[in-house]
Formats: structure tokens, C-alpha cells, sequence
């Protein structure tokens, strides 16, 4: 059964009530809704709890997608966590200074995919630093320039929006597609668009901070050379 995934439409909720609709062969609990992000996109599952109407807390180690659709999320229960039957009404809670700060980090790395407009091979979303690997055929990469480029898009207080786009408004519009730092994927019938103002647009199912101003301040640690056309920029929280 599809869950509403809320967090597509409003990144900032913490908690929301919801129904158990089913219990996964594995012990995961889908609900009828749900703030929990899942892990996709090298961003890793919400952490939190789900709270029963008799205040029996469920601890949630992390969310994840049962299906390759990625339509149901199964949350996932810690070790010992008492047990929850399908019906029952349940307040879900994410840990929400963790998420906020991948949502920092997540948007961070649009900025930096604007920044270097190479192909993006890999990535990955932590707390307090995150990674994106490019398809890059030369080296010569400056870590001190690509931070102030950073830098400035953040000083820029640019919007951060989503909407969502139909395969055929895409084929209507292929401007847009060359404007994108990532081509979308098409046939499932639409596509979530993510736009930096002025900056960046690229499809992605990830969560964002509003505006870059809430980024905060951050910086190139690290650029590592993985393979001939592989260069790994890890950025960090200041
Ligand atoms: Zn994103």
C-alpha cells in the first residue's frame, strides 16, 4: 500500500499522527503516512519514534523503501522495540536535529554540483559531512575556490522550491531539461523537480532547507582522487 509521503511537500514537519496499515516480513511497520524521509539518494533514513494512543514508544532505528518503486516505507523498529499491531493509531516523531542538518548538508550539495557541472557518480548525505563524486577528466580542482563559490550561493538567500513536472510537460519543454544539472528520469509519470533559484535545477526526491541562507557556513575539506576520472569533494560543516 502507497504511503503518503509528507515530507515531499513539507520537509519541516516533525511529527504527524498516522495509522499501522502492516507489518513487514522483516518487523518493519507501514504506515498510512509518514515524516520519515527513507533512505534513497545517499541520504540515509530518518531516525525517531512512534508513539501508540496508550503512550507505548517505539523507537525507529531507520526508514526504508519496501518496494523498488519506492511508493511504501517501512519503518524500521530498534532491537527490542515492544511490538505494534496493524490499525493502531501511532504519533510518528522524527529526531529532528539530525534530519535538519541533512537537509543543510543535502542542499549544500546541489550548490556544489552548481558549482562543478560534471557528471555525478555517487554521493552521500551525513550529519556533519557529506560527499559527491564527479566524473571529472582533469584534476586541478581548488578546494578554497570551490568553498567561496559555495559561499556565495549561500550569501545569495536563494529559494530553494519543488514542484512536481509530468512526462509530457518535460517533452513539451526540453529547454528545461538542458537547464537541469541531472537529467530526470522519465516513465513513471512525473518527476519532482528541485530549483536553487537562479542557481541549480536537477530532479531529486531528497530534502531541502528553503533557502540557502539556512545552510550556514561550509566548506571544501577534502578532494580525493578515486580512479582516473573520479574525484571525491568532501564538504563539511565550519
Ligand atoms: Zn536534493
Amino acid at each position: 500500500m502507497p504511503t503518503d509521503c509528507l515530507f515531499r511537500e513539507d520537509s519541516y514537519l516533525k511529527n504527524c499522527e498516522a495509522r499501522v496499515v502492516g507489518i513487514t516480513d522483516q518487523g518493519g511497520i507501514v504506515l498510512d503516512r509518514t515524516i520519515f524521509y527513507a533512505t534513497s539518494g545517499g541520504q540515509p533514513g530518518d531516525t525517531g519514534a512512534l508513539t501508540t494512543a496508550s503512550g507505548t514508544r517505539i523507537p525507529i532505528a531507520t526508514a526504508v523503501y519496501t518496494d523498488q518503486a519506492k511508493t511504501e516505507i517501512a519503518h524500521v523498529p530498534a532491537p527490542g522495540s515492544p511490538p505494534v499491531s496493524a490499525g493502531e493509531v501511532v504519533t510518528a516523531e522524527i529526531d529532528w536535529d539530525k534530519r535538519y542538518a541533512r537537509m543543510r548538508m543535502h542542499t549544500a550539495l546541489h550548490l556544489l554540483s552548481a558549482v562543478l557541472a560534471y557528471p555525478v557518480t555517487g554521493g552521500s548525505v551525513g550529519e556533519s559531512e557529506s560527499r559527491l563524486d564527479f566524473d571529472i577528466p582533469e584534476a586541478g580542482l581548488d578546494k578554497d575556490d570551490i568553498t567561496a563559490r559555495i559561499s556565495a550561493m549561500i550569501a545569495a538567500h536563494a529559494a530553494v522550491t519543488s514542484r512536481w513536472i509530468s512526462d509530457a510537460e518535460l517533452e513539451e519543454n526540453p529547454g528545461l531539461v538542458k537547464t537541469m544539472s541531472v537529467k530526470p528520469p522519465t516513465g513513471t509519470g512525473r518527476v519532482r523537480l528541485i530549483e536553487v533559484a537562479n542557481l541549480d535545477l536537477q530532479p531529486c526526491g531528497g530534502t531541502h532547507v528553503r533557502s540557502t541562507s539556512e545552510v550556514g557556513l561550509v566548506h571544501v575539506i577534502q578532494i580525493e582522487k578515486k580512479g582516473k576520472q573520479n574525484r571525491r569533494v568532501r564538504l563539511a560543516f565550519a
